[in-house]
C-alpha cells in the first residue's frame, strides 16, 4: 500500500471500524474495514464514525496505529438521520422500491444536522496540508458541501456503495438538488458500475440543465469539477479460498448436512440479510416452480436459505412475515418424512462457516431486485475451490455486470429462474469448471485490496 503512506488519510463512515464491548475492542466484521485497516495503519490516519460517546482513541488497541474519532449522536439524531432519511428514504429510493419509501421533514433536518456534525469533525482533523478525505456511502451525501465551505482546498472523495437510480426514479426525491449539490462538492465520486455513473450524470443534467457541463467522466458545476468513476467493490479472495480449504470447513459442512438430514441431496444456497431488496420471496417462488415443473427433484434437492434479520422495524418486519410464510408453505406442500424442499434459517453465520457452505453448495442463487454489487456472489466464487458449483445472479445485482462466467437470471421471470436452477443442477461438470474458473480468475485479480488501491490511486491523481 504505497499509495497514501506519506499523506494523512481521513476515512469517514457511519459505522466505526472498532467497537468496544466491556472494555474490549472488536474489529467490525466486513470487507471494507479489513481492507482499509492496513492502509490506515500505514498512513497513521483518522477514521471518523458515529458513536454514542464523543472521543478519540487509538486503534487497534494491541498496536495503536491510527485514530478513531467518534461523532456523538443522540437517539433523536439516529432516528432521523440513520433510521429515517438514510434507511427509510435514500435506501428504497436508490434501490428503486418507491413503495417502501417513508419520508418526514424532520428526517431531512436531522440528516443535514448530522452531515454538518461529521463535516465539523473532519475539518478539525484535517489540519495537515495534503490530507485526503474519503467519505463512505449514502449516509454522507451532503457532507462534502459543508466541508468545502470551510476548507475549499481539501480534496474530497465519496464512494457510493449502493446503486444510483435512473432520473425517473430519482425525481421522487424532494431534496434531489441538494443531494446532487452535496455530492458534486466532492472531487471524486465512485460508484460500483458504469451504469450507475451514467444514471448519476443524467440526474445532474436533468436537474441542473445548462448550469452543468458534462464531458466524459467529468461534471463541472459552479466552477468546480468532479470526476465520476466506477470501482466495483470486491472481497478478500485469498481469505475465502483459504477458509474453504481449511480442514474445519469440511468438518463443518459434514456436520451441517448431518444435523439437518441433508446427506445425499443436492444443495442450492442463498445468503441474504432479511431485506426486501434481496428478492428472497422470488428465490422461494422459483424453487416452488422447480418442484412443480420438474417433480424428479423432489427428495433430491434442498434449497438452503439463510436470512439474517438486521433491522427490526417496518417494513422489515412485514417482509420477514411474508418470507417465513412462503418458506413454511413450500415445506408444507412438498415435505416428506425424511426430506424438506427448503431449509430456512434466520441465523447469522460466520465467514468461516459461510466459506464451508459456499464450497459445498451445488449452486448459489442471488435474486436481488436491485443491488449495488452483492458480495455474497464474490464470496461464493472465492470459496469454490473445487469448481463444482454454479452461480446464478440477478441481472439487477452489480455482480452480474461485473463478474464473468456466471449465469444471469431475471428474478421477475419465475419459470426461467426455475429452469436455470434445473440447468445448474444438471449441467455438465466440465462446463461448470470452465465457467467457475473464469469467475475465480477475475475475482482473484480484482479483490478488495485492488479495489482500495484503485480508489486511493484515483484520489492521489486528483492533484
Ligand atoms: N453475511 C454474514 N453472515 C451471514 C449472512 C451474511 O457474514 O449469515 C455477510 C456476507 O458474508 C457478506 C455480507 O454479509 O459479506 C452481505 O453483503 P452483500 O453485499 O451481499 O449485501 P448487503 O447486506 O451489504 O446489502
Amino acid at each position: 500500500m504505497k499509495t497514501v503512506s506519506r499523506e494523512k488519510l481521513i476515512v469517514v463512515s457511519n459505522r466505526e471500524p472498532y467497537t468496544f464491548k466491556k472494555g474490549r475492542a472488536e474489529k467490525t466484521v466486513g470487507g471494507l474495514v479489513s481492507a482499509l485497516d492496513p492502509v490506515m495503519r500505514a498512513s497513521k490516519g483518522v477514521w471518523i464514525a458515529s458513536g454514542s460517546d464523543a472521543g478519540r482513541v487509538m486503534v487497534p488497541p494491541d498496536d495503536p496505529s491510527y485514530t478513531m474519532r467518534l461523532v456523538p449522536l443522540t437517539q433523536r439524531d439516529i432516528e432521523g438521520y440513520y433510521n429515517g432519511y438514510s434507511n427509510r428514504f435514500l435506501w428504497p429510493l436508490c434501490h428503486i422500491t418507491l413503495d417502501r419509501i417513508y419520508l418526514k421533514k424532520s428526517y431531512w433536518q436531522s440528516y443535514k444536522k448530522v452531515n454538518a456534525l461529521f463535516a465539523d469533525a473532519i475539518v478539525e482533523e484535517a489540519r495537515k496540508k495534503g490530507t485526503r478525505v474519503w467519505l463512505q456511502d449514502y449516509h454522507l451525501a451532503i457532507c462534502a458541501a459543508y466541508i468545502k465551505e470551510k476548507r475549499p482546498d481539501l480534496k474530497l472523495s465519496i464512494f457510493w456503495h449502493i446503486p444510483w437510480p435512473p432520473h425517473d426514479v430519482f425525481r421522487a426525491c424532494p431534496q434531489g438538488r441538494e443531494i446532487l449539490e452535496g455530492l458534486l462538492a466532492n472531487d471524486l465520486i465512485g460508484f460500483q458500475l458504469d451504469s450507475f455513473c451514467r444514471n448519476f450524470m443524467r440526474c445532474a443534467a436533468m436537474e441542473f440543465g445548462t448550469s452543468v457541463e458534462i464531458k466524459g467522466r467529468y461534471i463541472k458545476y459552479r466552477g468546480h469539477i468532479t470526476k465520476v468513476k466506477s470501482f466495483p467493490i470486491s472481497v478478500d479472495f485469498e481469505w475465502f479460498e483459504r477458509a474453504a480449504l481449511a480442514r474445519r470447513s469440511g468438518r463443518f459442512f459434514e456436520r451441517f448436512k448431518k444435523e439437518r438430514k441433508l446427506d445425499g441431496v443436492m444443495l442450492g444456497l442463498s445468503v441474504d440479510r432479511l431485506e426486501y431488496t434481496k428478492g428472497i420471496i422470488k428465490s422461494l417462488e422459483a424453487v416452488e416452480f422447480l418442484f412443480a415443473k420438474y417433480p424428479r427433484f423432489k427428495g433430491k434437492f434442498t434449497f438452503v436459505q439463510i436470512a439474517v434479520p438486521t433491522r427490526k422495524v417496518e417494513p422489515y418486519l412485514s417482509y420477514m412475515e411474508r418470507v417465513r410464510k412462503k418458506a413454511a408453505a413450500l415445506n408444507a406442500r412438498y415435505s416428506t418424512a425424511d426430506w424438506r424442499p427448503v431449509e430456512y434459517m434466520e441465523s447469522r453465520f460466520s465467514h468461516n462457516d459461510l466459506a464451508a457452505l459456499y464450497r459445498g453448495a451445488d449452486f448459489a442463487m442471488i435474486s436481488s431486485v436491485y443491488d449495488g454489487m452483492n458480495l455474497v456472489a464474490k464470496e461464493y466464487v472465492s470459496s469454490q475451490v473445487d469448481l463444482k458449483g454454479a452461480l446464478l445472479v440477478s441481472e439487477f445485482a452489480g455482480a452480474a455486470e461485473d463478474v464473468p462466467g456466471i449465469t444471469t437470471i431475471n428474478p421477475y421471470d419465475t419459470e426461467s429462474c426455475a429452469d436455470s436452477i434445473k440447468e445448474a443442477l444438471e449441467a455438465d461438470p466440465a462446463k461448470k469448471r470452465k465457467a467457475m474458473g473464469r469467475a475465480r480468475a477475475y475475482v482473484s485479480r480484482n479483490d478488495i485490496y485492488k479495489w482500495v488501491e484503485d480508489v486511493l490511486g484515483e484520489m492521489k491523481g486528483l492533484g
